[in-house]
């Protein structure tokens, strides 16, 4: 199968889902995740249709988009945020959604400040409690909030989350269904700078279960793009 074959598989996936849970398709939004994948693979999926790129690492996505790879679409950073590359990535992104810091909000508004423009973020929250992930508890979310507001050069736009892999069914749509609802918990309250208007789980296992559960921003990588050749040791180190 094609990229382009690939990705109207995953739309037409997308479709059935949102219809399935009485929700419009035109409310959810596909981002291509798009690591490991060259630039010219990942102008193939923009060719194709593809209208939202996302990328993990920093280095890799100022490469690819010097190469084109995302002409035509919009670009997402949905990888771990390290300080020292924030410079980098304001005012290049349409949508950094990893924040899980208020280090990390003081950083991206200094630097959409010194550019003049202002930057939609998502909060990244550690949904399962896992000591080895980023993100934040769900407990910090409002405190959280309020520290946001106080940066006006950002904009915070919704929650993004990646669950803890499981293989119990049932588990991960649990997960989900936290999520909308934190989701939808501080919705309802006001804070100056932050609007809920996305909300971003589901990868390739999961998506029709994360939209099922409320999800407006899928993140699908190996469905669209086949399976991704990660080196083996053996590669890397050769024996003898
Ligand atoms: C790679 C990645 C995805 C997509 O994963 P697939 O299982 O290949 O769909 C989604 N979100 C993040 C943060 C990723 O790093």
């Amino acid at each position: 199968m094609s990229i382009a074959e690939n990705a109207a598989a995953v739309c037409e996936r997308i479709d059935a889902a949102a219809r399935a849970a009485g929700r419009e398709p035109a409310e959810i939004t596909l981002v291509a995740a798009s690591k490991m994948n060259s630039a010219d693979r990942v102008a193939q999926a923009v060719a194709a249709g593809i209208r939202v790129c996302g990328e993990n690492r920093v280095q890799e996505l100022l490469e690819k988009r010097a190469q084109g790879a995302y002409r035509g679409a919009r670009l997402h950073f949905i990888g771990q945020l390290q300080k020292n590359k924030v410079r980098q990535l304001v005012g290049v992104c349409d949508l950094i959604q990893s924040v899980d810091s208020g280090v990390l909000l003081e950083l991206i508004d200094a630097r959409a400040r010194a550019l003049g423009l202002r930057q939609d973020v998502l909060i990244e929250i550690n949904i399962g409690d896992e000591p080895s992930k980023s993100g934040l508890s769900a407990d910090g979310l409002p405190a959280f909030l309020e520290t946001a507001a106080r940066y006006s050069a950002v904009a915070v736009r919704g929650l993004m989350a990646i669950p803890p892999i499981s293989y119990a069914s049932g588990e991960t749509r649990a997960h989900f269904a936290r999520m909308y609802q934190l989701f939808i918990d501080n919705s309802v309250k006001k804070y100056d700078n932050v609007s809920m208007d996305f909300l971003s789980m589901g990868m390739s296992g999961d998506f029709e279960d994360a939209i099922a559960e409320g999800s407006n921003l899928v993140r699908v990588g190996s469905a669209i793009f086949g399976a991704r050749a990660y080196p083996r040791k053996a590669d890397v180190n050769p024996p003898g």
